[in-house]
């Protein structure tokens, strides 16, 4: 029977890595694999990037008002399974559609996304919260904070000072300098007291 898996982390944890390898596997086997992304993160358009090299292009780019199963079950045929990049931006209903596509199509689904937005204090991604509550198997793809212990925060700085409020997808305007740090909860209060 298929699954619905979900691997999390923190920023430049080797998420879309992983995802690229699943890819590798299945199709140095000769199976069809699908991998998607939402559309909200644009920034490298249809391409996967890692930090390390891999590339990819997407097999679909979604937008939040896509019916994921049903573009699946239409559009794609013959696939082995289906890759989620970013899957911390599905809507909560995207995130029952990739069950739907698991249980009535028997194909497995790989999401991988952010446990948690920068904010850290509200409900954080919506795509997330949902995965976490419905997969079959979820799991910590583990990264280290500047420090060395475990990082678990996903932290917003700008001009070198660590925010905690605004949108979840900043514009980079040219006048602010945006960095993004993956942190320990120790490190990350020590920066939040710093303000
Ligand atoms: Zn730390």
């Amino acid at each position: 029977m298929a699954k619905l898996y979900f691997r999390y982390g923190a920023m430049g944890c080797g998420k879309t890595m992983q995802l690229l390898q699943v890819a590798f596997n299945y199709e140095e086997r000769g199976m069809k694999v699908c991998v998607i992304k939402p559309a909200t993160d644009t920034k490298n358009g249809k391409k996967l990037l890692t930090r390390i090299g891999p590339e990819r292009d997407t097999d679909l780019c979604f937008s939040r008002e896509m019916n994921l199963y049903e573009e699946i079950s239409k559009n794609y045929k013959d696939i082995a399974c289906v890759l989620v990049d970013e899957a911390q931006f599905l809507t909560p209903a995207q995130a029952d559609q990739l069950m739907e596509i698991v249980i009535k199509l028997n194909i497995p689904v790989m999401a991988y996304g952010l446990r948690l937005n920068f904010r850290q204090e509200d409900s954080g991604f919506e795509g997330s919260t949902r995965l976490l509550q419905i997969a079959h198997n979820i799991e910590e793809i583990k990264t280290i904070c500047e420090c060395g212990h475990k990082a678990l925060l996903n932290c917003r700085f700008l001009n070198g000072k660590l925010v905690t409020d605004g949108p979840d997808i900043l514009i980079d305007d040219g006048t602010t300098e945006i960095e993004y740090r993956a942190l320990c909860p120790a490190c990350f209060y020590k920066y939040k007291n710093q303000k």
